[in-house]
């Protein structure tokens, strides 16, 4: 299995290579594929690095050369980038600008492939299937190129998407990775969990931004990890905000705006509930089930001591709702 592994990995490699290709020597490539990532303001420098590319929008441009290369149809079908159909081959990505998903030591497990024209009917990003290199739920877009900051800074930013992390990296921020394509999971925690203890979560200014935000906290406290939370304005994500505003402007925003996970709910739950007594007694219950997900009894005790004096509720109560809480988790 090792070596049909290995396989997986050197066609997935050969892909990576014909849509990178094909994008800066093509006059489709350059015309469509290369003429998008500029208008996002990527440069050259940044678009060799992430080595993205763009696969034509035909049937099977990539899956035909791939074959006349001599790569063999079994391992183009089980990484996905080929469909095989009534004895027929096509190209999974069809018309979509190219983004390679790396392993921690850079190997290509997989591709995000984004279509152009987003008033077309079709998903905006179209990931690999699983496989037996690519599994969703293991993979961090960008730990290959921000493993080393991540732990010089000893922070790792988290944005939801491919674009948020290649555009931050572009304004100099290396220490970001994205979940990109799934919900966060624990497993990918656990990657970060290997080279910081903080986690600065920076998801879009939207609901569903702010839903996952949630959704992540107690998936980071629950591995001993601290967690801080930036909210962006409405409509906007990491990748807009990146671009309009220089490195030193970035990080003063994320420094202000950045919230200890505790406060972050408190404020977004307390604009929720507007004064409403019964919400109230919702929120605060909701913090502690929080604060109980944090291993060390310290850090809990301390967080403790902080919603009573945010939500202005007695230690004692807090301390009770505590063990309800774990009680019926036993
Ligand atoms: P862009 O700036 O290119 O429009 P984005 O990264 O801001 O993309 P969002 O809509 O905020 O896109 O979604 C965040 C991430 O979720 C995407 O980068 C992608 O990984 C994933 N995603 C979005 N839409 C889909 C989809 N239809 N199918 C699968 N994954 C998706
Ligand atoms: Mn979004
Ligand atoms: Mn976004
Ligand atoms: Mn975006």
């Amino acid at each position: 299995a090792a070596t049909e592994r290995e396989s997986l990995y050197v066609v997935s490699e050969y892909a990576r290579d014909y849509f990178h290709e094909t994008m800066l020597n093509t006059e489709q490539g350059k015309a469509i594929g290369l003429s998008y990532f500029k208008e996002r303001g990527f440069t050259d420098e940044t678009i060799k690095k992430f080595q993205l590319g763009y696969n034509p929008d035909q049937w099977d441009a990539f899956t035909s050369e791939a074959l006349r290369k001599g790569y063999k149809l079994d391992f183009l079908e089980k990484t996905g980038l080929s469909i095989v159909k009534e004895e027929k081959q096509f190209d999974r990505f069809k018309g979509r600008v190219m983004f390679p998903i790396h392993s921690m030591s850079g190997r290509v497990l997989g591709f995000g492939g984004r279509i152009l024209d987003s008033s077309k009917k079709a998903a905006k990003y179209l990931n690999s299937p699983e496989s037996d290199i690519y599994h969703k739920s293991k993979v961090l877009y960008g730990i290959y190129y921000a493993k080393q900051s991540i732990a010089k800074e000893d922070n790792c930013y988290l944005v939801e998407g491919y674009t948020d992390v290649i555009q931050m990296h572009q304004s100099g921020i290396e220490n970001v990775v994205s979940s990109s394509g799934t919900a966060l999971t624990s497993d990918q925690i656990r990657l970060i969990n290997r080279l910081t203890k903080n986690i600065t979560v920076l998801f879009d200014g939207d609901a569903a931004g702010q839903r996952a935000a949630i959704r992540g906290i107690d998936l980071i406290l629950e591995q001993g990890m601290n967690v801080k939370v930036c909210a962006f304005p409405d409509g906007e994500d990491p990748d807009s905000f990146s671009r309009k505003h220089t490195q030193e402007e970035i990080l003063n925003f994320f420094n202000e705006n950045a919230k200890d996970f505790i406060q972050y709910k408190a404020q977004l739950l307390v604009e929720q509930s507007k004064g409403d007594p019964i919400k109230r007694a919702e929120i605060v219950r909701d913090m502690v089930e929080s604060i109980s997900k944090i291993p060390d009894t310290i850090k809990r005790e301390i967080y403790v001591q902080e919603c009573s004096r945010i939500m202005d509720i007695s230690e004692s109560v807090l301390y009770n709702t505590l063990a309800q809480i774990s009680n019926k988790n036993q």
